[in-house]
């Protein structure tokens, strides 16, 4: 006999992995499905070296998992965002202060955020793992679906009333259930690394727009920053070639001396960018939730903010269904879900359209925007709240509890 389960999780990445601890915490058993081995240890070395900039909602909501006294000592704060254009003179600056918070966000390397869900995932009985196990193919039946589940030589049937897609952007779920997606090349290319600049501005995240793509600089513990420089996918190879000495006078040349001389970079990894956006969030018994359901330009930081949203709104409207696969339930999800995922996907692709646009036509009216959006109070406060994560009908895991 074919085993079963309520729900089935296929992905445990950053999201998928939220989505079963939230899941489990609302007393819901769940099997969750991953194709990699797990990283036991947040120093081991692996390829995910990305600084992720932790919207304050996120901070509230990994906190109300149990995470965050585990990522927390390896977290650099945003106090103040700093936005501009080189060449341009306009810019636009958010504060904590301004919020009215202590902080707009945190920034954590991935592989600490990892590890730290995976301790509370083994931590929690109600999940069921398999792991390292990759889904190959979902037939439909009469009450959701039978997943065929390759485990080391064996393969396992396992039926499901409803399946989450949680497995990144080339989904198998998503193509298994008959979401289409549509994909947009940005020619750009993007590389990650840890550095020291000599100058300290002390939890202050600026992001700085070129004509050859943006570079951030993130606040970490001990004067570290994290980079993320975009450069254009033909200079990927030249670029990923560069000694350590040519790879930091690019970034300085493009960044600027506000923060001083750039030193000490660490190991440096690239990324090719594309955005992958899915048809729809749902199928019959079947709903996608992070990258699977939208990846989106890294330069706006809101990929996994927006993702782990994804997944607390599913967890809590699930947590007391019956059946958590009806169309009627899928149907809210859809429709709950949808401004939270529009206004983002305008944001990230807006932001870097119009921020990297070379016409010299755009210049000075991007300058007077920024410069005029700078000097309005009411604007900046609702931005900073939609950039903390407190978007259209948000998870009550992410609101805040404390100033
Ligand atoms: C350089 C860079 C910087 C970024 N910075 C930020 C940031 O500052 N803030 C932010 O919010 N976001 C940021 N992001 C985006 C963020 O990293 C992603 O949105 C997030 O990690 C997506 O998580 P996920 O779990 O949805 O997908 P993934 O991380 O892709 O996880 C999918 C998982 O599914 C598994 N899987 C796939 N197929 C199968 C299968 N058939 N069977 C079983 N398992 C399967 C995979 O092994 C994988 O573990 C950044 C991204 C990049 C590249």
């Amino acid at each position: 006999m074919n085993e079963r389960t309520d729900l089935l999780i296929v992905g445990g990445g950053l999201v998928g992995t939220s989505l079963a601890l939230a899941l489990a915490a609302a007393g819901r058993s769940v099997t969750l499905v991953e194709a990699m081995a797990p990283r036991t240890s947040a120093d081991a070395s692996g390829d995910d070296d990305r600084n992720l900039v932790l919207a304050r909602a996120s901070v509230n909501a990994l906190r109300a998992l149990g995470a965050w006294p585990r990522i927390e000592a390896a977290a650099g704060t945003i106090r103040r965002l700093e936005v501009s254009r080189a060449g341009e003179f306009g810019r636009v600056r958010m504060s904590a202060e301004d919020a009215g918070v202590d902080a707009l966000g945190r920034v954590v390397p991935g592989r600490v955020l990892a590890a730290a869900l995976e301790v509370r995932l083994a931590e929690s009985p109600r999940v069921q793992r398999l792991v390292p196990a990759a889904l190959e193919s979902l037939a439909p039946t009469a009450s959701g679906w039978l997943a065929r589940i390759a485990v080391g030589d064996d393969v396992r049937e396992i039926g499901a009333h409803l399946v989450v897609g949680a497995d990144g952007s080339t989904s198998l779920v998503r193509r298994q259930a008959g979401i289409g997606a549509h994909e947009h090349d940005y020619g750009q290319s993007l590389f990650v690394c840890t550095i020291s600049c000599a100058r300290d501005l002390p939890d202050v995240a600026f992001e700085r727009f070129t004509d050859d793509g943006p570079i951030a600089l993130l606040p970490l513990p001990n004067r570290r920053r994290g980079l993320v420089l975009t450069v254009s996918a033909d200079r990927h190879d030249e670029i990923a070639a560069m000694d350590d000495a040519a790879f930091v006078a690019l970034a300085q040349q493009r960044f600027g001396w506000k923060l001083g001389a750039f030193t000490r970079p660490g190991k440096r990894f690239p990324h090719r960018i594309r955005r992958v956006v899915a048809d729809s969030l749902a199928a019959r018994r079947a709903v996608l939730v992070g990258n699977a359901a939208q990846t989106v330009h890294p330069i706006g930081a809101q990929g996994f903010n927006l993702g782990l949203r994804d997944a607390l709104v599913l967890a809590e409207m699930v947590a007391d269904a019956e059946d958590p696969g009806t169309p009627e339930l899928l149907a809210d999800y859809v429709s709950r879900r949808q401004p939270d995922r529009d206004g983002v996907l305008a944001f990230s692709h807006g932001l870097v359209s119009l921020g990297c646009l070379a016409q010299p036509a755009i210049g000075p009216l991007r300058s007077l925007a920024m410069a005029a959006f700078d000097r309005l109070p009411p604007l900046r406060h609702a931005l900073a709240r939609r950039g903390m994560g407190f978007r259209d009908s948000p998870p009550a895991a992410v609101l805040d509890t404390a100033p």
